[in-house]
């Protein structure tokens, strides 16, 4: 038994699942999980020594590769004034005032811990500002844990486990929770139609990244945009994995749309636990202290939380060619993948939006969740059992993204389409 098979054990026995989030068990793959011992630029290393590449990058917040020293520094150095003071800091200002002037349209920052509570507290404040209940979600998007949210979730564990919803979700929350489809904007009005001036708002991923990758069709966020104005909804773009991704202002520059609500996660914090929801300042100035719409958390704005995130968001302001780096990167890792596909005759789409990628085990596009699910879930597994066996470490599930970062290498790149080739002509 190796040492990961071996932790994995002694961790069942006291962690449910071995785990602390259900994606890490590797249950979509049916293998016995890998235990990370560290990470460096563009690798990791398991608990046996084994180096792989990386292309989860833990799920997004590692754009800069692993163990930056620039971010290790300002940790390092924060660390040193104490931990945690439950007061306020210049560093929480500071980055208020860079995330302001890097995204398009907001005023105001409230920092949280995550972003699961990003979005429970976007949600809140959507419903406070309009004394509304109901919300549109669609069908395949991931907002996080909270109960409102559980509801057709995409992500490994919510969408492989074949349910709906999580068990211990009161039927009175979910009921507020509509569900339309990805990249059908028919669906979104006519639940406007069925529910008139009960609509508090519609969040979206604006590019799905946890049913693998699905970008919006032409039209569709404009489409959200206009129904919402229409009905006097609110828009809230969930960007916890697209803010300071897509590009520095996120998906509202990316793509030329503005948003009521934003809510960030992974990147924001450069490897630490942080999540941020920001908007106007009429509208942030619902929240408590100013409004009553009560949100707090004790270690919110933490003092070595935002060294990370602002070194990294800084790092990202005054470099933006980082952006069309890691774009170009992930454009040749998609051409190397799809031609992969075209020589070893593999029925597999490569979707690719910016710096994320993903592969689906169909002949046929994909452009909702419906469509994601056509994958053949046996396929990834076994296409993710000989990467990492080639030493490439990939999302333990079909429906989640491949993160590029600035520390990718060329060679790296050739290495993985190189396996790619071998990995699906076995296919
Ligand atoms: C990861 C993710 C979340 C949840 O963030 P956590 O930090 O895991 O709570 C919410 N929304 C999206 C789009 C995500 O990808």
């Amino acid at each position: 038994m190796d040492t990961s098979a071996a932790l994995f054990e002694r961790a069942k026995k006291v962690l449910p699942g071995g785990v602390n989030s259900p994606v890490r068990a590797y249950r979509a793959v049916g293998l016995t999980p890998r235990f990370i011992a560290k990470a460096d630029g563009a690798y990791i290393w398991d608990a046996d020594g084994n180096r792989y590449i990386d292309y989860v990058c833990s799920w997004g917040p590692m754009i800069l590769g692993h163990n930056h020293p620039l971010i290790r520094e300002a940790v390092e150095k924060a660390v040193k004034d104490g931990l945690s003071f439950g007061a306020s800091t210049e560093r929480e200002v500071e980055i208020a005032e860079l995330m302001i002037n890097m995204v398009p349209n907001i005023e105001m920052v409230r920092m949280v811990n995550s972003g699961t509570e990003a979005v429970m507290s976007a949600l809140r404040l959507a419903r406070g500002a309009t004394g509304r209940d109901k919300i549109i979600k669609f069908e395949g998007c991931y907002h996080g844990h909270s109960d409102a949210m559980l509801v057709k979730a995409g992500s490994s564990a919510v969408a492989e486990g074949g349910r709906p919803s999580s068990a211990g979700v009161p039927i009175d929350t979910a009921k507020d929770t509509l569900t339309a489809q990805y990249n059908n904007l028919d669906s979104v009005a006519s639940l406007f139609a069925q529910y008139p001036g009960e609509i508090a708002c519609v969040i979206v991923e604006p590019v799905a990244a946890n049913m693998g990758v699905v970008g919006p069709n032409p039209g569709f966020l404009e489409g959200l945009r206009a129904l919402c104005d229409k009905e006097g909804a609110l828009l809230i773009f969930d960007e916890v994995i697209t803010g300071f991704r897509l590009a520095k202002g996120g998906a509202q520059e990316y793509f030329g749309i503005k948003t009521d609500i934003v809510t960030f996660g992974k990147i924001i914090g450069g490897g630490m636990p942080v999540g941020a929801y920001c908007g106007s300042r009429a509208l942030m100035e619902h929240i408590a202290p100013c409004g009553s719409v009560y949100q707090a958390g004790t270690l919110s704005g933490n003092p070595v939380a935002m060294a990370a995130g602002l070194t990294q968001l800084s790092y990202l302001n005054s470099h933006p060619e980082v952006y069309t780096d890691i774009s170009a990167k992930a454009d040749r890792l998609a051409d190397g993948m799809r031609q992969a596909a075209a020589e070893s005759g593999a029925n597999v789409r490569i979707n690719q939006v910016g710096s994320l990628v993903a592969p689906f085990f169909t002949p046929d596009s994909v452009e909702s969740f419906t469509d994601a699910t056509k994958s053949d879930l046996n396929k990834y597994a076994a296409y993710f059992e000989k990467m990492l066996a080639s030493g490439i470490y990939l999302a333990p599930a079909q429906f989640e993204a491949m993160f590029l970062s600035s520390a990718h290498t060329d060679a790296d790149l050739e290495n993985t389409i190189t396996a790619v080739k071998q990995v699906f002509s076995a296919l």
